[in-house]
């Protein structure tokens, strides 16, 4: 039986850390006792030490199965600048550096190995002359059909359990939903595995989506308005990272930037200052805050939409570790809206990323309690709403929007489907620019039905329409608004249309150009 101050004297000689997070000390307990563990934890909440801590105190080998080939290496090397041997064995090294690898393994020179399930065969001849102390599957959701990321080659990983009936297996996944769960335990044999389930919940950080009107200034009064309290703004490009330093800095504000572009002294430095309270807010990309464990992040903005879900949350993540309420904001532009889409689409995985991001974008949107959402997209249900989110603290009016729609769809109609948002709004509202009458719209039925209406609400409007599915932005053809089956719905058989009144003043001004 190893003492609680074991653990911890484990803990803080091999990684630095003080204390364990939830779960950590439980889980790493079941493994050490020789039971099978399922341990379900959210992105960054540290479940590499359930198995790398254990690996330490047992007399054999950890192997640990990975999928993510790119990633072994960084973990590979960050254990080794922790003292720990370790060592890798993937399909992208040459035989001899496997041999090598293998060699290492044989002589009980490493403590852990990386593998990936397609590599696991290269390890067959060793394994009787090693002792195989634990198993770790690492992304284990990967062997589950209902996952969100099955891969084949895992589900030849129930195999190990047949053949290492007394070696206990640790199961790790962010991935909480119980169907899920259920098929990993049954897929890789686990023997009445202990399940630990940590909370996705962070109740102490407030969720809270702005308007990007503005962003500057509306983040120069939050900063001001608490001058000891140190946070994040995490910004989409490293342009933007400076920029806005500087301008945080002509404002009076303790702030730099940081991103990968920088020279390493420099954003040591910066990661220092932060951590030490000399610098009380960093405008960063999101390569800031890995690894960075400062308990007291009060607050974090982003400056731009996230590209997806997982990625908000663990930025948001970064603040309020101490358990302290703290705040989040996230700033809703169309125009990043329109940037992002542009790069998921270009980029590998487009669907996937695409879709993806549509979730974070109905986030962003949500007219019903952010943290269901959020939670629900982690596979947590709950029924209550969590009162310490915008739209709890202040729910949406909705009013009868059908007139109003009824004009915007039929403006898009008369445009044939052509023009992007800013020139729909134009033409409601009767502008009189140079593009209209280019194109003479002016002489088109629905010109200028909207005057009445201002052009930040028009925006508002139509988007909240895009976001209900009466229309649709076609963002291979120059972001045209096109119309949907359901505008037809609205404009022909009198559907009706709830709309939510537009917060005055709060609304950016999307000019054509950055489109
Ligand atoms: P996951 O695999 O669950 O996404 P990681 O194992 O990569 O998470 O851990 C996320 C971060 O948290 C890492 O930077 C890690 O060093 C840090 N971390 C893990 N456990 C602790 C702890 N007990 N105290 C402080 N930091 C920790
Ligand atoms: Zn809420």
């Amino acid at each position: 039986m190893i003492t609680s101050q074991k653990l911890h004297e484990t803990l803080k000689e091999n990684f630095g850390f003080e204390k364990f997070r939830i779960n950590q000390e439980q889980v790493i307990n079941a493994i050490l006792s020789g039971q099978d563990t399922l341990a379900i934890m959210p992105t960054g909440g540290g479940k590499s030490i359930c198995f790398q801590l254990p690996a330490l105190l047992f007399p054999g080998i950890t192997i640990v199965i990975s999928p993510l080939i790119a990633l072994m290496k960084d973990q590979v090397d960050s254990l080794k600048a922790n003292g720990i041997q370790a060592c890798y064995i993937n399909s992208s090294q040459t035989d001899a550096e496997q041999q090598s690898h293998i060699q290492n393994l044989i002589n009980n020179k490493v403590k852990l190995v990386y593998v990936a399930p397609e590599s696991l065969s290269y390890l067959e001849n060793v394994f009787s002359q090693i002792t195989l102390s634990l198993i770790a599957i690492d992304e284990a959701h990967c062997i589950s059909s209902w996952g969100h990321d099955f891969r084949p080659a895992y589900t030849n990983l129930g195999y190990l359990k047949k053949r290492f009936p007394s070696t206990p297996i640790l199961a790790l996944t962010a991935t909480a939903d119980k169907a899920t769960r259920k098929d990993i335990s049954k897929q890789l044999n686990l023997k009445e595995p202990k399940s630990f389930i940590s909370s996705f919940d962070r109740k102490n950080l407030s969720l809270e989506v702005r308007p990007a009107l503005d962003r500057v200034k509306q983040i120069v009064d939050f900063i001001s308005a608490k001058p000891r309290e140190s946070g994040i703004v995490y910004c989409l490009s490293r342009k933007t990272t400076e920029e806005l330093a500087e301008k945080l800095q002509k404002a009076g504000i303790n702030a730099k930037a940081y991103h990968a572009g920088l020279d390493s002294t420099v954003r040591s430095k910066t990661q220092d200052d932060f951590i030490n309270d000399d610098c009380q807010v960093v405008c960063a990309t999101i390569a800031f805050g890995m690894g960075i464990d400062k308990s007291n992040v009060r607050w974090v903005i982003h400056y731009n939409l996230p590209k997806n879900i997982e990625g908000y949350y663990q930025e948001i993540g970064r603040a309020g570790r101490d358990g302290l309420p703290s705040e989040t904001i996230l700033f809703e532009s169309y125009g990043d809206v329109i940037q992002l889409q542009k790069f998921a689409s270009q980029g590998l995985n487009a669907e996937v990323q695409l879709a993806k991001l549509e979730r974070m974008k109905q986030y962003a949107d949500a007219l019903s309690c952010r943290r269901k959402i959020l939670l629900s997209y982690f596979g947590e249900l709950v029924t209550e709403n969590c009162g310490n989110c915008d739209i709890c603290k202040n729910p949406p009016a909705f009013f009868d929007g059908t007139i109003i729609a009824q004009k915007a769809l039929s403006a898009i109609m008369r445009l044939k489907e052509l023009e992007p948002l800013p020139v729909i709004v134009d033409f409601l509202r009767g502008s009189k620019n140079a593009y209209i009458f280019e194109k003479e719209y002016q002489n088109l039925k629905t010109y200028a039905v909207g005057a009445d209406i201002s052009w930040y609400d028009w925006n508002q409007y139509i988007i909240q329409l895009i976001n209900q599915g009466y229309c649709e932005i076609a963002f291979h053809q120059q972001n045209k608004i096109r119309l949907t089956t359901l505008a037809r719905e609205v404009l022909f058989e009198g559907d009706k249309v709830q709309l939510t009144t537009v917060q005055k003043n709060t609304v950016e001004k999307t000019d054509t150009k950055e489109l």
